[in-house]
């Protein structure tokens, strides 16, 4: 298999039903056999997964491209650089993170002073890994990179809505990646419902809340671990006293049109204050001006909706919107080729249809606040969002944080954050269930396993009074 084989060469093929318990077992009977055990081994496998991207990097965008015109510029920053970049953190990092905690409990606890105490960082066996299609690549390697090096067996479940990509990944994984550590499974909801029968040691998914709740009633009945990153409204809240209206306009319509507004981490709406408004939306038209022209649907760096269905989605929304839509750019959505214009929507009320669900689409919904508490009581009466970003003083910031929950809160900057390495990522409540990236992804993927190590000979005399009747009642 050659990852050349990517766009339309080679159709995506959905695995059997038949053929789903052999795969899982297969990857179980190699962790039983210790195929992961040894950590040269899985750094050698980073090592390949890594020449294999670098290798072929161009071909992986394009399969990208091929799904729904992502600019392979997009995908070259935002998927493949900091899948590199997480790579090399691992090999970096990795004997640090996977040492023994050592723990010296004697000076508190001097019944533990003959003891030794530590906290090993095992892998929990086989884990599953199921990814969206927005960052096709991203969020399927990225998981995927934490699960090896921490030393379990892996069944990668790509998403079926970018099969270009799905394609790729497989070819990736055949031809670098050890067929006994790693299987992909392809398919779509009857294809991950047969995967979610089988008893998995850690499942792993990113997606919608509806299917990350299929998931984690899975998790339940096996009584495995189970990671939800999952999406929601994440709010981006400008105040007054903001120092430069300019970056934060451009930092939030950056995060609203990057993959056309299909980011789960893209600014859903944003909500302005009053004295501030007029400006920050012509900031935001100028930014889409300058950076896709008038009409966008001819810019080479505009991608397109993923399908039909929510192309259709987002078109009912926009005509059951009672906000105002501007007027930005020239040309008009296109049916026949899932394109949206990126789209303002000024005066939108609390109850708009747009502030219901998350949008993933190249609209902004523009809330206008005169007060702080407008903002807080409103941010406070939805789901907690995955990343809130806040634009102001920092006492402002701030303050917003302190009263406010969200998975990431970020200052002055948008989904700038997904970008950093090794700092966890994860949302909280309706946006997800545990951290990843960079240590937070070894720790998830491994079994801290508290071990001690008591002596059989001096035991301390105190301990043994307690362990035998007939206790003499407690000392003073
Ligand atoms: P999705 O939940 O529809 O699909 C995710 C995966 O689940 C796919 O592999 C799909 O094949 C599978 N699936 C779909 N329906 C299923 C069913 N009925 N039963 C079992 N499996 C099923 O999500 P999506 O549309 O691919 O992705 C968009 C969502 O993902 C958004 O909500 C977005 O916010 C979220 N997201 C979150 C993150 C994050 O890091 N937190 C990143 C990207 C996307």
């Amino acid at each position: 298999a050659s990852v050349y084989a990517y766009a339309g060469e080679r159709q995506l093929t959905y695995t059997p039903l038949d053929a789903i318990s052999t795969a899982v077992e297969s990857m179980k009977a190699s962790f039983s056999q210790g195929a992961m055990r040894d950590m040269s081994f899985r750094k050698q496998q980073l090592q390949s997964l890594l020449q294999g991207i670098r290798g072929h990097r161009h071909q992986l965008a394009a399969a990208v491209a091929a799904d729904f015109s992502k600019p392979p510029t997009e995908s070259e920053f935002y998927e493949i650089a900091p899948v590199i970049f997480e790579i090399g953190q691992f090999l970096k990092d990795i004997d640090k993170w996977a040492r023994p905690d050592k723990y010296r409990l004697g000076s508190e606890q001097p019944v533990f002073l003959m003891s030794s105490m530590e906290v090993r960082k095992e892998p929990l066996g086989t884990v599953l890994i199921i990814s969206p299609w927005n960052y096709p690549l991203r969020l399927i390697l990225l998981p995927l990179i934490g699960a090896l090096a921490a030393g379990n067996t892996v069944v990668l479940k790509p998403s079926e809505l970018a099969p270009c990509t799905a394609v790729a990944v497989e070819d990736l994984v055949a031809q670098f990646l050890d067929p006994n550590v790693v299987c992909v499974v392809q398919g779509a909801a009857a294809e991950t419902t047969e995967l979610l029968r089988h008893r998995f040691d850690h499942f792993f998914f990113t997606g919608s809340g509806t299917v990350g709740r299929l998931v984690g009633k899975a998790a339940m009945e096996h009584l495995a671990g189970v990671t939800l990153e999952l999406g929601g409204k994440s709010p981006a809240i400008v105040h007054h006293d903001v120092a430069d209206l300019g970056p934060a306009a451009m930092r939030i319509m950056w995060s609203k049109l990057t993959t056309a507004g299909q980011t789960c981490v893209a600014t859903d709406y944003v909500m302005v204050h009053r004295v501030v408004k007029d400006r920050f939306v012509q900031l935001c038209k100028n930014f889409i001006e300058n950076a896709y022209t008038r009409t966008p649907h001819k810019s080479p760096d505009y991608a397109r909706i993923i399908n039909r269905r929510h192309w259709q989605r987002i078109m009912d929304l926009l005509s059951a919107t009672t906000g105002t839509v501007l007027q930005v750019c020239d040309d008009r959505p296109d049916q026949s080729d899932r394109y949206i214009p990126p789209t303002l929507v000024d005066n939108v009320a609390f109850d708009d249809p747009l502030m219901v669900d998350e949008l993933f689409a190249p609209v902004l919904p523009i809330i206008t606040y005169d007060s702080l508490d407008e903002v807080l009581q409103f941010v406070n009466s939805r789901d907690q969002p995955l990343a809130l970003y806040a634009f102001g003083s920092s006492k402002t910031t701030e303050f917003i944080f302190t009263n406010t929950r969200s998975g990431t809160a970020v200052a002055n900057e948008t989904m700038f954050v997904s970008a950093a390495s090794n700092f966890p990522f994860g949302g909280v409540g309706a946006s997800g269930i545990g951290r990843y990236m960079g240590k937070a992804s070894f720790d998830t993927f491994s079994n801290h396993r508290t071990v001690l190590q008591a002596p059989l000979a001096l035991p301390p005399p105190a301990i043994d009074s307690v362990r035998s009747p007939p206790f003499t009642g407690p000392e003073n």
